[in-house]
This record gives structure tokens, sequence and C-alpha cells, in this order.
């Protein structure tokens, strides 16, 4: 199958991963090789950027921000709507690509393709849409207003759980807004990202894009230390764990550029007394397990009302017990690989450290071995009963370990929902108004989403995506995300036949 997929895309074995949008370039980095967690084959070996790959890169790129940024923005959200419409032609093999490489069931393979396209129709409408406001001068003869202009480089530096769609929501409002794209995947997904540049690719050299606009540099976490330290790069935009985010908000705070960062979570939904139970149980086995725990948004916490805890934790228990773990690409199974092994050893080390800080478990961890497993790769979804002060529950452990905890008074349950250093998704389960509207009151939920009769995981492309504290603080996709990539410019324009001063400042010659 997949050498048929490779075949779509022009991928070869030994692939140069170094891409201006126009021409692949030889690569002079060290090889990737990206290996399947669902069987343990080797895709393809990817020639990652060498420092010197990637200063060209840049320097094309610079080139190609002075004539993009003239295009008209309509014309520039032309040719994003093009690019939705080959994705469109492309997703099954895509999200067949990214349910392979990044072990993702398959249907969330299509999902993720599916907000690609989403975000493509998002940037088109907004092209026509970078809308500044008009002030009243307090000048006479004056007219003043503000206009939003591009930046320049977009440094998108990625995740492996995301493999695309992140990239995706990235640079199609960087395009529409008049920006060009320097693309750092993660190292764990490369091929996905060949498959992308390579779709967008086509598009842009049928529209005469300059080359440059959209560009490729694999390699690992060395090329996104470039980024974040290259003036060159105004905004780096990075998704991935806190500690990758403090070191490029660092490095690119140090030169007062701009970052965009979407780091980890520690997802929790509050199940109150007054839960649908029904809807509830979907939400919180979908949002801990999907995914195989590895969403940004997994739902890590359970925060259950002490009247229902028993009754909920039981059906939990039995739902663990239908889960199908196996190929993601068998739609039949529930749960698929985690990436690698290494994320299998932390899994474990976090299990170990469960028990070692009081925890217990309804639904014992392990990992899967036989038939079907070869990969090393499958874990079984594991329930525990801890403590939220425990330091591992303090922690986010990318798997499916779900924690649950029992509350007592509302005001009690938002404070342990609040009381972790991530910031990102939240949910209540109720029914009764009142609750709801304290979760998402002021002295309710800190995190940047937060989420009523709907579980944690997975968010839609409209609105404004991001989390504070320490995942981040920065805002993609929807609302008035586009602003992150543009800057704002105020003018005032004197009309008049002479030249008055602002606060009414005499200055005569
Ligand atoms: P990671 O931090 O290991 O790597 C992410 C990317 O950053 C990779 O491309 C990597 O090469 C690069 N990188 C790593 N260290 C770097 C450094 N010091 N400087 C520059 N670049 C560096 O993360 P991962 O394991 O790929 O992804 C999982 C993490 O991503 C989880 O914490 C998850 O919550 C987070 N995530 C967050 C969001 C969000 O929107 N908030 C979305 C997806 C994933």
């Amino acid at each position: 199958m997949v050498e048929d997929i490779l075949k779509v895309f022009g991928i070869t074995a030994q692939q140069s991963g170094v891409s201006t949008g126009k021409h692949w370039l030889p690569a002079h980095g060290a090889d990737i090789i990206s290996v399947s967690p669902v069987d343990n084959k080797k895709i393809a070996t990817v020639k990652s950027a060498s420092r010197e790959d990637y200063d060209l890169v840049v320097a094309v790129a610079q080139e190609a921000f002075k004539v993009w940024r003239m295009w008209p923005a309509p014309h520039r959200g032309e040719v994003v709507r093009q690019v939705g419409e080959a994705l469109r032609q492309h997703k099954e093999q895509l999200g067949k690509l990214v349910s392979y490489e990044m072990g993702k069931s398959l249907q969330e393979g299509y999902g993720e393709v599916q907000e690609m396209i989403d975000i493509c129709d998002f940037a088109v409408g907004l092209s026509r849409q970078l809308h500044g406001l008009t002030m009243h001068s307090e000048r006479p003869g004056h007219r003043m207003y503000e206009q939003w202009h591009p930046l320049g480089i977009t440094g998108i530096i990625s995740a492996f759980n995301f493999p695309v769609a992140v990239w995706s929501w990235n640079s199609m409002l960087a395009w529409v807004s008049g920006n060009v794209c320097i693309w750092k995947p993660s190292e764990k997904t490369p091929i996905t990202a060949l498959a992308c540049q390579r779709i967008v690719e086509t598009v842009f050299v049928a529209n005469n894009v300059p080359e440059g606009v959209c560009s490729l540099v694999t390699g690992n976490r060395e090329v996104g230390e470039w980024m974040a330290h290259d003036t060159r790069v105004p905004l780096v935009s990075a998704t991935g764990s806190t500690r990758m985010g403090k070191s490029v908000g660092a490095a690119v705070g140090e030169r007062l550029g701009r970052s965009l960062l979407e780091l980890g979570g520690n997802n929790a939904i509050i199940i109150s007394q007054d839960a649908d139970l029904d809807m509830s149980l979907i939400g919180a086995v979908f949002g801990a397990v999907g995914t195989a725990g590895q969403r940004c948004t997994s739902t890590r916490r359970l925060i259950i009302h002490e009247s229902v805890y028993d009754a909920f934790t039981a059906r939990l228990v039995k739902a663990y017990s239908q889960l199908r773990i196996g190929n993601p690409l068998d739609q039949h199974n529930h749960v698929g690989p985690l990436i690698d092994t290494a994320a299998v050893a932390a899994y474990q080390q976090s299990i170990e450290q469960v028990k070692q800080q009081g925890g217990t478990f309804l639904v014992e961890g392990g990992v899967l071995s036989g038939a079907g497993f070869e990969s090393g790769c499958y874990v079984k979804p594991c329930i525990a009963a801890v403590e939220n002060v425990y330091r591992i529950v303090q922690h986010e452990t990318f798997a499916p370990i779900l924690y649950v905890m029992k509350y007592q008074t509302l005001t009690e349950a938002i404070a342990m929902q609040n009381d972790v250093p991530q910031g990102l998704s939240s949910a209540i389960m109720t029914l009764n108004l009142r609750e709801a509207e304290q979760f998402l009151s002021q002295a309710g939920s800190d995190c940047g989403i937060a989420n009523v009769n709907i579980g944690t995981s997975g968010a839609e492309i409209g609105g404004a995506f991001g989390g504070e504290k320490e995942t981040g603080g920065g805002r993609e996709s929807g609302s008035d995300a586009w602003k992150a990539y543009m800057r704002r410019q105020t003018n005032t324009i004197n009309y008049s036949t002479s030249l008055p001063l602002a606060q009414g400042i005499k200055f005569d010659l």
C-alpha cells in the first residue's frame, strides 16, 4: 500500500528533504529513516538540511517575499483555494500515509486532512477580510487608519502527532497574509511532510508563485534551533513539548522576534453530579484513548463528583475492556500504537511513578507483544486513581494514561482543574446552567479552550486554538489568529493646508 502512495507523491526510497517549492535541493545533512510504528517497516530515508542548505533556503525565501507580498491578498487566496482542491483530491492517500507514518487511526488520518481542507477554505475567505480599523483624528483635515502588513518569513516547527494539520493551520493563514513559509517538520514524521510539499509545489508552480514561498527543511531539533536564533525569520511558530517551547521562546525573545507557541496540555474533564453520564463516557474515553493519548488535547484527568464516582468509574472500566488495540489502518480498532519505543518507555516510567507516588490502577497498563504487535509500540490504555498534586499527574505523559480523582464542590473541582502548569483544553459535563456558567466565568477554567458537554479533545478550525501558562499562549487557526502573522501599521494622513501637532503642541518657526 505505502509504495503506491509514495509513488503518487513522487517520493523515492532516498529522498532529499529540502525544497524551495519549485526545486528539491541536494541535501547535505544527516539521514532520517522513517519507520512506521504500525509494523516497524522502513518507509523511506530522508536527507536532512545542513546549515548551508538551510541558509540557501532562507535566502531564496527572502527574495520570494519581496514579490509575494505585492500579490493582492485575494490572488494569494485563490492559490490557497487550489491547494484545498488538491488536498481534496489526495485526501485518501495522504490520510493513509498520516495513519501509517504516525500511527493514528485511519479515520483520524482522514480527519487530519479534512482539517487542512477546512483551513484552506477559511483562509480563502480571510484573504478578502484582512481588515484594519479607521479612527477619527483629533486634528482637522486629517485621516487616521490602520492596516496589516505581512511580516516576512514564517518559520514553522511542527510536532509528530499532527504531522500535517498544524503546518496547514500556520501556512495557509501566513500565505494569504503575504508571508512566505519555511517548514521544519517533526523528524519522526518527515514523509507526510514531503507529500504535502509535493501537493503544494504542484499548485504553486502552476500559478507561477515565486520559488521560496513554500519551503521545506527537514531535520532534527538543530534545524529548529537555527530558525529560532535566525533574525531573518521574524516569526517562529512552534508546536511541540513545553521543553521545546521554552527553548524556542527564549531564543526568539532574546532577539526580540515573535514566537507563536503551541505546547503541551494536561487537560481535564469535570464530571458533575448533574452530568449526562452516557455523553460523559464517550467524551472521556475518546479523549483519553483517541490517537493513543497522543493529542495535545487528550483527556488526561477526570475530576468526578463523589456521588457519581463509583458508578462512572465502573462504566469506564467496562468501556476500556471493550477497546480493540491494533493496526490503526484496520477500522475495527480503536487504539493504534505510540509513535516509537522511546514513547513506550516514557509510558512505562510514568506508570511506575504513579505507583510510587501512591496511585492505584483501576485498569492496568502494559506493552502488547505477539502477532500484530511486533513494532513494540502498542500499549494498553490504563486508568489510575490519583491525587491531583502528585508530581506525575502535574506532568504531561504523551500516552493513554487516564487519571481519575474525586471532588465535593464545583469550586474545588475548578481549582483542581486549574492546578497544573499547563492550560490548553478543559471541559465540564453538566446539565446545570449555574455550574456551566461558573466554569466558563473568569473565576472558572484558566485554559485557552473551555467546553461544556464536549470532551477536551479535538477542536474546530473556526475558533482560535491554543492555551495559557506552559501551553505557551499562542493562538492559531480561526477567529482573529491571523493577526499573529501580520504587523499592524497606524497611518495618519494630513490633507489640510497646515501642520497642526497632536496634543495641541505649538512649534512655530
Ligand atoms: P517535541 O517538542 O519533541 O518536538 C516538536 C518539534 O520541535 C520537532 O520538530 C522537533 O524537532 C523540534 N524541536 C525540539 N526541540 C527543539 C529546540 N530546542 N529548538 C527548536 N526546535 C526543537 O514534541 P513532539 O514529541 O513532536 O510532540 C509532542 C508534544 O507536542 C506534546 O507535548 C504535545 O502536547 C505538543 N503539541 C501541542 C500542540 C498544541 O497545539 N498545543 C499540538 C500538537 C502537539
